[in-house]
């Protein structure tokens, strides 16, 4: 096939789900699905959208996130405007845009933001199973608290959405928590680290070596298992935390213990950016092979003055769309659908304008009607019905019409049953379609 005809590696059409197609990716009423339970999930806990663009000047991910990492490295989008060349960059995250944000409309200035965004986002990346160069994130944010109330709100609220998609923590996601404590607190452990990784340099790989002066803490996000066994007895941050970031974590931990909700402290957790301090969590799962952080966050109290606005605290997670929707389908958890009640038949083209009458009623009262256009015999209409998903089929027969009535079919449970409803009063039945799933 031509390459217009071919969607950018990496980077992927989200379709119905009654298109076959080979890869496997979530479908849209999966997808839209869980930006419903999304939305009403967030406005519980007062979290307000916002949109930002999906370009940005390039020294904001790099000033942002900082140079010596992943991201920064090797996976942006970046290229000089063809008309005035600015330096722009395809967003690898949100973070970097919201503070930016902040920081222009002084945002900040009525009090503390809690925030959320959903959209694409880009990194030039190996595509794999739940992982590609152009994917979706859900991204929160409380800006200006200093926490750790908030931090453990926004674990919490995670909690809640898994709970609304049928996860259950523990047995399909489980969380994973440390803290980064403060940047003096990470300089010590920082020349220990460096230390302890000279120490052992014959054991280190290319970019382990490369990151040893320049950042160190990044060894410990390392992915290659020859390194895992030496990552594993360095030395840990959190034995060089003071008493006020002990204290911070402290009361992060009673309040999820409260709350019911078990975690482990992983002291390896570092994430991939550099702005993060204190609080740090990750959302994983084990089914998902190597690809199984599903959400991740924290704080980064440094951000804002890093890129040049006023201090302000702030903490937030980014969430991976298809990751997470490739996790509830390959649990095969129960979705509700996005199946019509009502599959309408309409073999005799002369009965069409009452049709539509009788459906726009339906519509009118709620019920989700499927029409079928295009004409066509009754068995083929009938098969369209099937595949549809729809409970109930209306078949508008011309007798049946000139009588002022319509057949009832059921097709799903009790598949056959049957009934003749009066076309002038459809509010006396529409209750019928619309039962139980
Ligand atoms: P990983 O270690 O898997 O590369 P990350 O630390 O780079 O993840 P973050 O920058 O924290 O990821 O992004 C938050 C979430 O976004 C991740 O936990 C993951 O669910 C999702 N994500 C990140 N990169 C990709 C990608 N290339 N494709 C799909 N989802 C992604
Ligand atoms: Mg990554």
């Amino acid at each position: 096939m031509s390459d217009i005809l071919k969607a950018v590696k990496g980077m992927n059409d989200i379709l119905p789900g009654s298109v076959p197609r080979k890869e496997k990716l979530p479908d849209s009423a999966l997808w839209q699905w869980f930006e419903d339970t999304v939305r009403s999930v967030l406005a519980r806990y007062g979290y307000q959208y916002i949109l930002t663009p999906i370009v940005e000047p390039t020294a904001l991910f790099v000033r942002g996130l900082g140079e010596v990492t992943d991201i920064v490295e090797k996976e942006m989008y970046s290229w000089h405007d063809a008309m005035n060349g600015d330096h722009l960059t395809l967003r690898p995250e949100a973070t970097a845009g919201i503070v930016r944000a902040m920081v222009e409309h002084n945002a900040l200035y009525n009090g503390p933001l809690r925030l959320w965004t959903l959209g694409p986002m880009f990194r030039h990346e190996r595509p794999q199973k739940g992982r590609y160069r152009q994917f979706h994130q859900l991204d929160v944010e409380a800006l200006g608290f200093p926490g750790p109330d908030v931090d453990a709100e926004l674990i919490l609220m995670v909690r809640r959405l898994w709970q609304e998609l049928g996860l259950v923590v523990g047995q399909h996601v489980r969380l994973e928590l440390n803290s980064l404590g403060q940047p003096e607190e990470r300089n010590a452990h920082r020349a220990a680290l460096i230390a302890y990784f000279q120490d052992h340099a014959a054991a280190l790989d290319e970019d382990a070596r490369r990151r040893l002066h320049s950042n160190p803490l990044r060894i410990l996000d390392t992915k290659n298992p020859a390194m895992q066994a030496l990552v594993e007895a360095a030395p840990k941050l959190i034995d060089f935390l003071g008493a006020e970031s002990l204290a911070h974590f402290d009361a992060v931990r009673r309040t999820l213990d409260a709350a019911g909700l078990a975690y482990t402290i992983n002291p390896r957790l570092v994430r991939g950016m550099d702005y993060y301090n204190l609080t740090v969590f990750e959302w994983v799962t084990d089914q998902l092979g190597s690809q199984g952080t599903v959400c991740g966050g924290g704080r980064y109290d440094g951000l804002m003055a890093q890129l040049g606005g006023k201090p302000a605290p702030a903490v937030g997670f980014g969430l991976g769309v298809e990751r997470l929707l490739l996790l509830i389908q390959e649990l095969g958890l129960p979705v509700p659908g996005g199946a019509p009640d009502v599959y309408a038949i309409i073999p005799d083209e002369s009965v069409r304008p009452q049709a539509v009458a009788t459906l726009e009623a339906l519509r009118e009262l709620g019920v989700s009607v499927l029409m079928h256009a295009g004409g066509g015999s009754m068995k083929a209409q009938f098969r369209r019905a099937d595949t549809s998903g729809a409970r109930f089929a209306l078949v508008f027969g011309a007798d049946e019409v000139s009588n002022g009535q319509v057949a009832l079919k059921s097709l799903r449970d009790g598949a056959g049953a049957q009934s003749l409803q009066p076309l002038a009063a459809p509010a006396t039945w529409a209750h019928l379609l619309q039962s139980s799933v």
